[in-house]
């Protein structure tokens, strides 16, 4: 019989609708904001981007500059201190990864009760967006996600950065097609071993089989990292990630039993590199899954086409290689 999650563990503050810290649905910023400090930028709002558990995004375009930048607004007066504890956390991570395939951290500031955390923008959403639209993704494509993917979290872990929350919503695109990893809300410093929380974290479909079983207070390693970056893998290829299924224990049992297949289909064909490459990730025994050094290394990016460059027609529309 499966272990139920302990309800206190569940810590995706998405799960949590009455939640008095969230900003309103209706909640707009003011026209425009201005930095406090010596060197202050101003900032003019423009559409809203999207919603997650705590914050809103918004466009924000530098008067000074002009360029815009993506503006996180979350609510400064959190009651709750480890929340507020929680999100500087984040912040400081996230300030100090600068990576080609990490969404840049520019600056933060608070403004009455609210905090502004300035990002690189990525104008095209995320993964998520793409792979609905496009019920999966060619070849080509993957291979050019995987790698960029697969850098990104490598970088991170070379710094003892986990990430703990790796899904496709989380993953975004630049203008240029480009992996932007983001949402460092869930990421920990590995340094200290004895102070690895054992919280249970993450979406449902991209959970590592170490986080749900208590045994041992192991806590996380990098390779639930690599568990998920076999799932968003998957995912691309096939549209649905590997476990998917009605409610959240059927989820965890089919995950638990390593239950997922590779439905064949004349006009999805998976060679076994792909395969491969994913089977090694999603290995039940966490030390037995490769790091990202073997991973960037494996056959599945040498043995065939990669995307060298993507047009953002791919968004919508499957590109045919010639
Ligand atoms: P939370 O940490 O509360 O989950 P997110 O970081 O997921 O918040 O941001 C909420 C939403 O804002 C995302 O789902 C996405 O649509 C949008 N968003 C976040 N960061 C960016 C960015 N850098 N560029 C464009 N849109 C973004």
């Amino acid at each position: 019989a499966m272990k139920k999650p302990r309800p206190e563990l569940k810590a995706r503050p998405e799960e949590k609708p009455s939640n008095p810290d969230r900003i309103d649905d209706k909640w707009r910023p003011p026209a425009s904001i201005t930095e406090p400090g010596s060197s202050p930028e101003t900032y003019s709002m423009g559409r809203k981007l999207g919603k997650g558990g705590f914050a809103v995004c918004f466009e924000g375009r530098s008067k000074r500059t002009a360029e815009i930048f993506a503006l996180k607004v979350v609510k400064a007066k959190v009651e709750q201190k480890k929340m507020l504890e929680k999100f500087r956390t984040e912040l400081q991570i996230h300030a100090k990864m600068h990576h080609p395939n990490i969404v840049e951290f520019l600056r933060a500031f608070t403004i009455e009760d609210y905090t502004y955390v300035v990002l690189q923008l990525c104008p095209h959403g995320s993964l998520t967006e793409m792979v609905k639209a496009r019920s999966c993704l060619s070849l080509p494509e993957v291979r050019r996600f995987m790698i960029q993917i697969c850098g990104g979290v490598k970088y991170m872990h070379k710094r003892s950065v986990i990430h703990r929350d790796l899904k496709m919503g989380n993953i975004f695109l630049d203008a240029h097609m480009n992996i932007k990893i983001g949402d460092f809300g869930l990421a920990a410093v590995m340094a200290d071993e004895q102070d690895r929380r054992t919280t249970l974290c993450g979406t449902p479909n991209y959970i590592a089989p170490e986080i749900l079983s208590k045994s041992g207070n192991r806590g996380h390693d990098n390779k639930v990292d690599t568990w998920a970056v076999g799932v968003i893998c998957y995912a691309m290829l096939m549209g649905t990630p590997p476990f998917q299924s009605k409610t959240q224990q059927e989820i965890y049992s089919k995950l638990r039993g390593l239950e997922y297949e590779w439905r064949v289909d004349s006009k999805n064909y998976i060679p076994h590199q792909a395969k491969d490459f994913v089977a090694s990730c999603l290995n039940l025994n966490s030390a037995e899954r490769p790091e990202m050094d073997d991973l960037v290394q494996h056959d599945f990016f040498t043995m065939g086409a990669i995307a060298e460059e993507l047009d953002p027609i791919c968004l919508k529309t499957t590109p045919t290689w010639l």
